[in-house]
């Protein structure tokens, strides 16, 4: 065993990890990355299938990124955000504002309860000015749990204030963020040492209890025969709190698509229906898009404005933010992974002046939020993350994206053959594909048989890497992926599920 692997199996805990399953065979270890591809020790290639864990964004080793982190390091790494300020998270945070508050005039009328359409006015209104600055998806989801905990009760709207998530919602490791989970298999254990949220159901079409439709060869939103008992159940929730007399003080969600759940997809509209229930009962909106931010579901179609109402016409839709392909604008904005292009860690929780109001006062009236990490405002970080969104902004990275989606689309068909595949669901540039016994049934593996692990085990063994999220198989491509990349992932998932469970 090379001498990196030997001291990784001596002394290294991985993350989400049965250390003895890992102790039994050799790791891989990464040497270097460039784009697509990782290289290991042994000078083997593999592809990066889910962009390092939904990191990543550009592919590996950019060299516009590479060259922004270069120059500030030429400057200064690191200062302290308790006390000063600094030049790149400056920039940075007024264009994360300014990325938050683009939305082309995105039209909802079929999803408007009201029968209006909702307007471009909902996001330009309810603007998000303020950015916190933090270090991973969990501390983002930290900061806008302890300030709309806080914000709830400085605006007496609860004494307790008490959250809503989703039913198979994951958040984060922190014990805040992990509070706010309903996966029992990750959270069950420190039931003891966290406080009580509540959980809603959320619209998992293929294993829906209301969906009486027979299991077909597509996407299950698509022939799904339900009356969107799902939305039902989410007032039901908040009229039943409020009747209690302590409405919800927020509602945390992932838009459009459920990650850690099981790349749990939205049926168009779900969003949009929810979150004006939310905001009827008056509860703040906490959007988790800490996967699915800066561009990862794809680009939204949206009503060109200029073109005049006989002549409207689909465009794509400049927004890097999922909640605002159902013109949903939140209260709080938590953002991480891809935010540095995948480079370094860092995050933001973006949030209203009307949240950053209820903490300003005399010092001695101690309103302050109390909160901070030793990285916060890193410049390293926001270095890079202000080259990524320049990137992301780029007709040639719009372009891209348009593409890569489109072709991932067309290659995952050639999975439906398949009789373990039960459910494939894309979501822009997301795709999960639920294994199952036997797609007619859609009897699913026991987790102790390890299915998704052992496929991609069988993909890692074939040059492509990626991790399942139980029963089903990821595939997050970075942005830069070659069709012949795509198509090779894609082709190398194939055969890794035939090799595994025996098609
Ligand atoms: N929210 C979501 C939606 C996530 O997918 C994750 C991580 N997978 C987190 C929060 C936590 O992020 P981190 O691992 O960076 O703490």
């Amino acid at each position: 065993m090379p001498r990196l692997a030997e001291l990784d199996h001596r002394h290294v805990w991985h993350p989400f990890t049965q250390m003895r399953d890992w102790l039994r065979r050799e790791p891989l270890v990464i040497v270097s990355g460039k784009g697509v591809v990782l290289r290991d020790v042994n000078g083997c290639e593999y592809l990066d299938a889910n962009s390092s864990l939904w990191t990543n964004l550009h592919g590996h080793n950019h060299p516009k990124i590479n060259a922004a982190i270069q120059r500030q390091l030429k400057k200064i790494a690191h200062s302290s955000a308790l006390g000063l300020a600094n030049e790149p998270a400056s920039l940075l945070a007024k264009q994360l504002v300014d990325a938050a508050s683009e939305i082309c005039d995105l039209r909802f009328a079929i999803y408007d309860s009201t029968g209006k359409s909702a307007r471009k006015s909902e996001i330009v209104n309810r603007k998000l000015e303020k950015v916190f600055f933090s270090d991973d998806g969990s501390t983002a989801l930290e900061v806008a749990l302890k300030l709309a905990y806080e914000f709830a009760r400085r605006s007496g709207r609860s004494k307790r204030p008490k959250f809503l998530s989703l039913e198979g919602a994951y958040h984060g490791d922190t014990m805040g963020a992990v509070a706010l989970g309903h996966i029992d298999l990750f959270h069950q254990s420190y039931s003891g040492l966290l406080f009580k949220t509540d959980r809603v159901m959320s619209p998992y079409c293929y294993r829906c209890p209301f969906n009486r439709a027979k299991p077909e060869r597509a996407d299950a939103r698509e022939y799904r025969k339900c009356n969107w008992e799902c939305v039902e159940k989410v007032e039901q929730k908040f009229s039943a709190q409020k009747k209690k007399g302590n409405p919800y003080a927020a509602f945390v969600f992932e838009p459009l698509i459920q990650g850690a759940a099981g790349m749990i997809p939205q049926p168009a509209g779900w969003l949009k229906r929810v979150t004006h229930i939310a905001r009827r009962h008056g509860a703040l909106l906490i959007a988790d898009e800490v996967m699915t931010g800066f561009g990862r579901v794809g680009q939204a179609s949206c009503l060109s404005p200029s073109s005049g109402k006989a002549r409207d016409r689909l465009e794509a839709c400049p927004t890097l933010f999922a909640c605002h392909h159902e013109g949903v604008q939140p209260d709080f904005l938590c953002l991480a992974k891809g935010m540095t292009g995948g480079y370094l860690p860092m995050a933001a929780t973006l949030t209203t002046q009307k949240v950053f109001d209820a903490f300003l006062g005399e010092y001695g009236e101690f309103k302050t939020f109390f909160h901070g990490h030793s990285y916060t405002a890193n410049q390293l970080g926001a270095a890079a993350s202000l080259a990524s969104l320049d990137i992301l902004h780029g007709a040639e990275s719009v372009r891209a994206r348009m593409r890569l989606q489109k072709n991932l689309h067309d290659e995952l068909q050639n999975l439906w053959s398949l009789p373990n595949v039960g459910d494939i669901r894309q979501v822009g540039l997301i795709a999960g594909v639920e294994l199952v016994k036997n797609w007619r049934t859609r009897r699913p593996f026991d987790l102790r048989e390890r299915a998704g692990i052992r496929v991609c085990e069988a993909m890692a063994k074939r040059g492509v890497l990626t991790r399942p999220v139980g029963n089903v198989i990821v595939l997050m491509p970075p942005y830069c992926t070659t069709p012949a990349q795509l198509k090779q992932m894609v082709a190398v998932l194939r055969e890794g599920i035939a090799a595994t469970l025996g098609n």
